[in-house]
């Protein structure tokens, strides 16, 4: 596939078209009502990093501000949810849990069993610094308090009534944990990845037409809010994308194809922007999963920038992969059904005709 990039390349600007949601704006994009039930809002918090493991020592004023008043009762008020809250207390997916205050690290689903007392219970900690303890004499009973390693927010108590080999039982609320699904990568010739272009709708209709193309699901990715909904996201607050996951058989199209496609058909030039869609949520974005999506996505951006394609910097922006969150079903193959609409036939429609042209040797056969 490399030996084709200069093709591409002498290609890509002749087909620059304008920008996604020139013509139109995206009030057109919803024909139907959005159900706001399941809207909640939640305020931004800057104390939140996957990453970062410094202490953190931020006044109860401010964490007022930033928690969400059920989190903040629990983490910073010591209260207790109810039994049975939620499915976290049962659930065996793996991944990872993270402190819903600050996004340490404290968990991996291989340390957590399904307890009859109905909270979510752990036998091991991440790693030693991830959570510390305290004495509770609180309601008349002696217990062991456990807090977070890096915020000291509340999570819940420590038990001698594990199972083995520690014998621990980490009884933590569930509202005090986020939780991150590992991310699957590759299965036999499958590898997917994930990738935000501005509007999912164009971009899930484009790769849908590409030879070795498996499965492309819209969601979001990237944030500091586990499974937003459309409506979060659209705020532009969770600093979550919409992207699409591409999931291909690599015997028959490759990274750097995926790659190639997506440099055609969005404008990788415009910052938290695509045509009058605007906002971080519309942000050019790379999720790399592993070394080798990160180095081939790092190679074209340098190639196309050398090459001066767009005449201006490409500002697409490689973030590590931490959880991708699936649309409601009425965003997926949006163009597919909806293709009357004139957001589908004004914005979707000139990307699919551009990509056809660009790629006419690598359309799906019908
Ligand atoms: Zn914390």
């Amino acid at each position: 596939m490399r030996k084709s990039i200069f093709n591409f390349l002498l290609l890509l600007p002749l087909f620059m078209l304008n920008a996604c949601g020139q013509t139109n704006n995206k009030a057109n994009k919803t024909s139907k009502p959005i159900a706001m039930e399941n809207v909640i809002s939640k305020p931004e918090n800057p104390y939140y990093s996957n990453t970062d493991t410094a202490k953190l020592n931020v006044s109860e004023a401010e964490w007022k501000k930033v928690l969400s008043p059920d989190l903040y009762a629990v983490a910073r008020q010591a209260d207790t949810e109810r039994a049975f809250t939620g499915t976290m207390w049962n659930s065996e997916a793996k991944g990872t849990y993270y402190c819903a205050a600050c996004g340490l690290k404290l968990f991996r689903s291989d340390q957590k069993f399904t307890s009859s007392c109905g909270w979510p219970s752990f036998f091991e900690q991440e790693n030693k610094n991830s959570i510390t303890f305290k004495d509770d004499n609180s309601y008349g009973m002696q217990r062991i308090e456990a807090l977070c390693g890096r915020c000291n927010s509340h999570l819940g108590h420590l038990f001698d009534d594990g199972p083995e080999p520690t014998g621990k039982r980490y009884c933590m609320n569930a509202i005090s944990l986020d939780f991150v699904p590992d991310a699957t990568v590759a299965k036999g010739n499958l590898e997917s990845i994930v990738l935000g272009g501005g509007c999912y709708w164009c971009v899930e209709a484009v790769y849908e037409k590409l030879e070795g193309v498996d499965k492309v699901v819209s969601g979001f990715a990237g944030g500091t809010v586990a499974n937003p909904s459309y409506e979060e996201v659209c705020t532009g607050r969770t600093g979550a994308a919409e992207v699409v996951q591409i999931t291909y058989d690599k015997t028959k199209t490759n990274l750097d194809e995926i790659f190639q496609v997506f440099f055609t058909v969005h404008d990788p030039t415009t910052l938290n922007r695509q045509g009058a869609d605007v906002g971080t949520q519309y942000r050019s974005v790379i999720f790399y999963a592993n070394e080798e999506q990160k180095k081939a996505a790092e190679s074209i951006i340098a190639e196309l920038n050398n090459a001066n394609v767009y005449g201006s910097k490409i500002v697409t922006t490689l973030e590590p992969f931490k959880a991708f969150y699936k649309a409601k079903d009425y965003h997926q193959n949006y163009y597919e059904n909806n293709k009357d609409q004139p957001y589908c036939q004004m914005v979707i429609q000139p990307k699919i005709e551009k990509f056809e042209k660009v790629f006419k040797d690598r359309l799906k056969k019908k």
